[in-house]
């Protein structure tokens, strides 16, 4: 039988106490046997953490890129999980990131390796990641021909089509296995925010729920994204009232990784979306059960009002460019209709109580519409201040999509999360500004914590190179020929960091057309599916990956990654969570922009050196503007010892 600990354990003795003098000896003996060169600063770490487990308190863990920052907190969390019988949470910044931790050549794999451990690791992926049955049927219906549908459906198990008792279901379905598939056909046929899962009749065989069966069993550890993590934590209690069971099965611990970024996860995961084909179905369904002609006429009523809320609101949109997202101004017709929507819906929840009473309905379809219309409510109730929300439209084919979140996100992560008596771990190598937590611990609303620095031990002066070409124009063209210099110089190895989607567009169009670019490989965002991408990346050393995403958290050693060039500066997008930030300010570019723009160059530059042996140049293609300061602001986010060179622009 597998030993729960890697160390005897001696109850007589703290466990905490005892799971540190075990990472001292990994550290001082076992890593360093099996050829790993390990630092000061991680026995300092680990000596940090081991404090926040003990007191089963916050701690921000600031450690600079090559401090095996990641190593310390998986030892404390294995053993804290295995102690608690509790798995603990990974959760990293993005999607897309989450594959990383459990690659073959990654963090997890390795100390199983070295210090001949199992360890159980799983992934939670968010829904969007898996195949929707019912999308998928749709797609066939409409003999939709530009997805390869026959082949997609030959990939299901045998347990989705055949009824047979007792059979063995499994997880299927998963993003990653349709790899060829590029954004827009994959969101032809995955899970959406307006799928009704719960009253789905495939729900037992797909894909997606029994993922989560599976993840829940974890012994060791649960990796997710931080928005998955905070979409937990906003559902519990209502998923609870369902008769669900909550995203996350009860934990013993949670790190966020690059956990700088909690604060927008938080507001994405605290939103919520409206459209009126999905009110309308919703409703329906309660039309076709024999209820009172009171409650019909109110569905009806609430019905047409829906039509004429999202009349009102298609009219006050506005289009932003270079976002898919619309702009609302927020006037006091919209106010009226969205104050007519709420009145409409607080009446269909009160003669739901009646309905109940007489036992006309089915229970559970009853439960899921009140909890349906309460968030609807929820969200329409932040219209009565518009200072406390932000919203926005969009459309597709079904019509507009309203997305409403809360500005401020601190009570929810107060009772959802601060309140929990557990070590909550916040890793990053940017969580300070000037060695201050205060932005992060007031953003967050954290009220105790630990915290600690500890700078990279890499040689940068020696490593990297960072440039700025000279007299830029700002023009395509010319940053075009200076990266396709760059690219040839370094045979490919290069990764591509865009701003916007479109920018990757336009590049990505022109290099179609320079035949001498044919022998490199281009992997573009979006193309295929993203942790596909990055493994090709790193086994084709002279490729070269082009993206939007991959500021944070890409971890590419050794010469496959030798150039970075950063397309343009990456000021935040012009959409609305930014424009309300940006509005709550009277210095919207030094609070909002600058500093949102210096953490993402610092961590895009970060992608560059990720060993002692890396080597390599990074270039920045900003245009001197006249208004700010640009040499200035590249150069207060390089690693020190590093001095900003000039890069003289030739013709290729
Ligand atoms: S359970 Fe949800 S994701 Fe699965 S097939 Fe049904 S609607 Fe689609």
């Amino acid at each position: 039988m597998a030993k729960r600990y890697p160390f005897e354990y001696d109850p007589t003795r703290s466990f905490i106490e005892q799971v540190g003098e075990w990472v001292g000896d990994v550290f001082y003996e076992i890593l360093p046997e099996a050829g790993f060169e390990v630092r000061d600063e991680q026995i300092y770490m680990a000596y940090q953490l081991e404090r926040a487990f003990a007191d089963k308190t916050t701690i921000f863990a600031e450690a600079g890129v090559g401090t095996g920052k990641t190593l310390v907190y998986l030892l404390y969390s294995i053993c804290y999980a295995r102690y608690t019988g509790k798995p603990v949470i990974i959760a990293c910044a993005d999607e897309s990131l989450i594959e990383q931790l459990v690659k073959p050549e990654g963090d997890i794999a390795k100390l199983a390796t070295h210090l001949n451990m199992v360890i159980d690791a799983r992934l939670a992926k968010s829904p969007d990641k898996y195949l929707c049955l019912k999308k998928l049927d749709q797609a066939r219906n409409r003999d939709d021909e530009s997805l390869p549908l026959e082949e997609l459906y030959d990939t299901l198990p045998d347990f989705v089509h055949s009824y047979k008792p007792m059979q063995h279901f499994h997880a299927y379905g998963d993003r990653k296995n349709y790899s060829d598939l590029n954004d827009e056909q994959w969101n032809q046929i995955n899970w959406d925010t307006f799928q009704d899962c719960l009253t789905c009749d495939m729900r037992q065989r797909c894909g997606q729920t029994l993922s989560r069966d599976h993840y829940r069993k974890s012994g060791d550890l649960i990796i997710c994204s931080h928005d998955y993590y905070m979409e937990h934590v906003w559902t519990y209690e209502a998923r609870k009232r369902e008769g669900q069971i909550p995203l996350l099965p009860e934990h013993s611990a949670v790190v966020f990784d690059e956990g700088h970024l909690l604060e927008s996860a938080a507001m994405k995961a605290l939103g919520y979306k409206m459209k009126h084909v999905v009110f309308e179905e919703l409703l329906i369904r309660l039309l076709k059960n024999e209820i009172r002609e009171s409650l019909a006429v109110l569905i009806d009523e609430a019905i047409l009002q829906s039509e004429i809320m999202f009349d009102r609101i298609r009219r006050q949109s506005r289009r932003i460019p270079g976002s898919d997202r619309m702009s609302i101004e927020l006037n006091a017709l919209l106010i009226r209709e969205v104050h007519r929507m709420r009145s409409i819906i607080a009446q269909i929840e009160e003669e739901l109580v009646f309905e109940s009473e007489l036992y006309t309905l089915d229970e559970y379809q009853l439960r899921i519409v009140e909890e349906r219309l309460e968030m609807m409510e929820i969200a329409l109730k932040l219209f009565e201040d518009s200072g406390a929300l932000i919203c926005w439209a969009s459309e597709d084919s079904d019509g507009m999509t309203l997305s409403v979140m809360p500005r401020n996100v601190k009570q929810v992560l107060e009772e959802g999360l601060f309140s929990q008596k557990m070590p909550i771990i916040f890793s990053s190598a940017t969580l300070s500004v000037d060695k201050s937590f205060h932005y992060l611990q007031d953003s967050l609303g954290v009220k105790d914590y630990l915290s600690f620095s500890v700078d990279s031990p890499y040689d940068y002066e020696n490593q990297m190179k960072v440039y700025l070409p000279e007299q830029l124009t700002g023009d395509f063209s010319q940053k075009m020929e200076i990266s396709m210099n760059l690219i040839e110089q370094s045979e490919g190895r290069a990764l591509v960091l865009f701003r916007t989607r479109e920018e990757l567009q336009q590049f990505k169009q022109e290099c179609g057309q320079r035949p001498q670019l044919r022998k490199y490989t281009f992997l573009y965002e979006g193309d295929q599916e993203i942790s596909y991408l990055i493994s090709a990346f790193q086994r084709d050393e002279h490729s070269v990956l082009c993206a939007v995403t991959l500021w944070e958290g890409l971890d590419i050693p050794g010469p496959s990654l030798s150039n970075v060039i950063i397309w343009s500066l990456p000021y935040p997008p012009l959409d609305p969570v930014f424009m309300a930030k940006r509005a709550e300010t009277t210095a919207p570019f030094e609070d909002v922009d600058l500093p949102y723009m210096l953490l993402r160059l610092k961590q895009g530059m970060g992608r560059l050196i990720r060993t002692g042996e890396d080597q390599g140049t990074v270039t920045v293609l900003a245009e001197a503007d006249g208004q700010h300061p640009v040499h200035e602001y590249i150069s207060s986010v390089m690693p020190k010892g590093i001095k900003l060179q000039k890069l003289e622009v030739q013709k290729h």
